[in-house]
């Protein structure tokens, strides 16, 4: 069983059923995301009877490293991450100023195959548990905690590999862990889920009311366009998902993020600046726009940084802001599945 897994309830079901009282289960808990601890041997405050029992009972270990690749700049650093089954995700975290952004994984592969992503192009292999979502945050904050105090995880983005409203359940567990104020206590503001539109998640999760910052992944405002590059609008088209996203703003009062992966000649025009005006017309929202990062199975290629500006432009100059966001860690692959896809192709690469 994945200590990471669990909620408090049920550790603290468990530790009071090994006959020890509640307040060990705070204990571990605390030593988890509190102190970062990552074997039961570190639990030094416990009685060793209590850490034998919890070496025999759970594994700590939810992710070994693989392949760690730092960028050329020195700030961002990818890790490839090999789960318990054998299967390999991969978890970004990018420096910026006092920011210390993670990028994680929700699944291993995609089901929704959109054509330019890397992991899209892998297919789907399973969902993350909970506890393999919260591990990733863990191993970065463990590593951050022993570069200095004062180096902390500020914000947590689900944009790795994976699509976080296919495994909704997980996902949101996983942001409630870590959202716990006697444990970890990231505040759900620094989380952004990001998604490709499906519509009835997005409905929930407006219902929910959550703090959690959300993104869609729109990359064309034409029906045509979008279900080549993400088969996923043949089942929730551009109309459905703008009107849930309208729902979205109105239900929460919160702003929505649209990424845009800016492909030279094809959703990076003047033209398309246009269109997109018009769809997002009244809309509380920001646009995304990120040069496409090269993969081997899409012929598309990036933007120029002229064509960035003029269709940044655009958008501005009708009330929609714009980021064109600088393409991080390129030189490491640190696209979407990227190093996990490099990696499928050759399995006998040193850990
Ligand atoms: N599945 C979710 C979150 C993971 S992908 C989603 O699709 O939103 C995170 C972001 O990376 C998405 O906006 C996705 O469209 C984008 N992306 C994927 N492959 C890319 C590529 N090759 N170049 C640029 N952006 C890419
Ligand atoms: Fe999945 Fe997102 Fe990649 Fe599309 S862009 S295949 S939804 S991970």
């Amino acid at each position: 069983m994945l200590i990471y897994d669990l909620d408090i309830s049920k550790l603290t079901e468990l530790v009071t059923g090994w006959n020890e009282p509640a307040f060990r289960a705070k204990q571990i808990w605390t030593g988890l995301y509190k102190n970062f601890w990552q074997s039961p041997e570190e639990f030094t405050n416990l009685p060793i009877s209590l850490r034998e029992k919890m070496a025999e009972t759970f594994v700590f270990n939810a992710l070994t490293p693989t392949l760690k690749l730092d960028s050329s700049d020195g700030m961002t650093r990818k890790t490839l991450l090999r789960l318990q089954d054998g299967r390999q995700i991969e978890a970004v975290l990018m420096r910026y100023d006092r920011r210390r952004t993670l990028c994680i994984s929700t699944q291993v592969g995609c089901a929704m195959g959109c054509t330019f992503c890397a992991t899209g192009q892998m297919g789907f292999t399973r969902h993350l548990s909970s506890g393999e979502i919260v591990a990733q945050v863990m191993y970065y904050a463990r590593m951050l905690h022993a570069f200095g105090e004062n180096d902390v995880v500020t914000n947590v983005v689900l944009m790795g590999m994976g699509e976080p409203f296919h495994n909704y359940d997980n996902t949101m567990a996983a942001i409630d862990r870590l959202n716990d104020p006697d444990g970890y206590n990231f505040g759900a503001r620094r989380f952004t889920i990001s998604t490709s539109g499906l519509v009835p998640a997005i409905r929930q999760f407006a219902s929910e009311k959550r703090q959690v910052n959300l993104a869609v992944s729109l990359h064309a405002s034409e029906n045509n366009l979008r279900a080549n590059m993400m088969p996923v609008n043949k089942r929730y088209n551009i109309e459905e998902l703008i009107q849930a996203c309208r729902e979205y703003v109105e239900t929460t009062g919160r702003r929505i993020t649209f990424e845009w992966a800016l492909i030279n000649g094809v959703n990076d025009t003047p033209e398309e600046a246009r269109k997109l005006v018009v769809l997002l017309k009244g809309l509380l929202c920001h646009v995304n726009a990120i040069p496409l990062n090269p993969t081997t199975g899409y012929e598309g290629k990036a933007t120029t940084r002229e064509r960035a500006d003029a269709f940044k432009l655009i958008l501005e100059q009708n009330g929609i802001p714009c980021t064109v966001r600088i393409r991080r860690g390129i030189d490491i692959q640190a696209g979407c599945g990227q190093l996990a896809s490099r990696q499928d192709k050759k399995p006998s690469l040193p850990s």
